[in-house]
């Protein structure tokens, strides 16, 4: 188990481990938030509006205080604003707090720098006739930023930090041309096949936390069977996914490994000291293999970022 720490711009505290529940299915989220905070040892939790099962992950989290084991000063909270709540964020926080049966979150980002129609035929995922993704033409970065701002100024009570999500480095440079606040974090997909050194690189220099998503490539962990992952496993006498969680801890990133099973989220949070020159291995692993981006929704929209155009296809340069 791991207690390593992290510190924000707003000089709050993050638990560098986090639980990620995207795809936890409704069944087995509630048991797992339970076992992770009372017997796991972690202590932050990953959760959005848009995975739909924050109802679970709040059952989970209430019996983890009804056992007396942790309080909720204890641990840290992140929830996420969809695009088809981007004009009515603190709509969308309310609704994940009443979910999550809690009084405040302690983080609340921006999912995607994208609006969708806030009036379509769906709440979550609106379409056009054409079954293209119903995009909210008149939204604006600065304008859902601005929201998430006047919420932090007038209800600290109920969100302790802002922060942002699948920002590339223009995107970001465009924010911070006009925000007040610079975000807190940057959450993104980040792995040996994408480290988005780049990102990595503008968001230490700007002091924003950046927090890796998809740690193991996802559904399935394909990064488990990454030869130079394999490798080091070997090395560090643990596992792949030890590796590829340490990696991120070693570079004071937050990282999100996602399961439901009790054994796994015990062996997700293993640490191991990497060497500076293991590390820097697993910074190169895209270099060689070619970069490989896992959640690439089509969006309709150029987020910005060089490999991924709007169409959910890789670029060519
Ligand atoms: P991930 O954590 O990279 O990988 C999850 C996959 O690895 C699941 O199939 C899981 O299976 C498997 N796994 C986990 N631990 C394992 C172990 N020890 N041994 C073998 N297999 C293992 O994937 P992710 O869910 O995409 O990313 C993590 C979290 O990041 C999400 O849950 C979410 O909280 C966040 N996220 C955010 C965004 C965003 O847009 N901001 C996007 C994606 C993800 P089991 O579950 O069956 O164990």
């Amino acid at each position: 188990m791991t207690s390593v720490n992290v510190k924000l711009n707003n000089g709050i505290t993050i638990p560098a481990l986090g639980l990620g529940t995207w795809q936890s299915p409704k069944g087995a989220v509630e048991a797992a938030v339970e076992y992770a905070l009372t017997e796991g040892g972690y202590r932050h939790i990953d959760c959005a509006l848009v995975y739909k099962n924050e109802e679970e992950v709040g059952r989970g989290i209430a019996k983890a205080i009804a056992s007396g084991k942790v309080k909720r000063e204890d641990f840290f909270v992140t929830t996420k604003v969809f695009p088809a709540y981007a004009s009515k964020v603190e709509e969308s926080l309310k609704e994940s707090l009443k979910n999550l049966q809690l009084d405040y979150v302690d983080l609340l980002l921006i999912h995607w720098p994208v609006g969708l129609n806030p009036n379509g035929n769906d709440p979550l995922f609106p379409t056009r006739p054409d079954g293209s993704r119903d995009i909210d033409e008149s939204y604006t970065v600065i304008g859902e930023w601005r929201q998430f701002e006047k919420l932090y100024k007038e209800q600290r009570d109920k969100v302790r930090a802002i922060g942002v999500s699948n920002f590339s480095v223009p995107y970001l440079e465009n924010l911070l041309k006009e925000a007040e606040i610079v975000p807190a974090v940057n959450q993104v997909e980040n792995h040996p096949l994408l480290p988005q050194l780049e990102i990595v690189e503008y968001c230490k220099e700007k002091g924003i936390v950046v927090e890796a998503y998809s740690p193991f490539g996802s559904t399935g962990g394909p990064l488990f069977s990454n030869a130079v992952v394999a490798e080091l496993a070997e090395k560090y006498n643990t596992t792949p996914s030890s590796i590829l969680v340490s990696w991120h801890l070693s570079n004071g990133r937050v990282v999100l490994p996602k399961t439901t099973t009790p054994a796994r989220i015990v062996a997700n949070s293993k640490v191991v000291d990497l060497s500076k020159e293991d590390s820097e291995k697993l910074n190169q692993v895209h270099v060689t293999e070619g970069k490989k981006r896992y959640a690439a929704p089509a969006w309709g929209v150029d987020l910005g970022f060089p490999d991924w155009d709007a169409s959910g296809k890789r670029k060519t340069n």
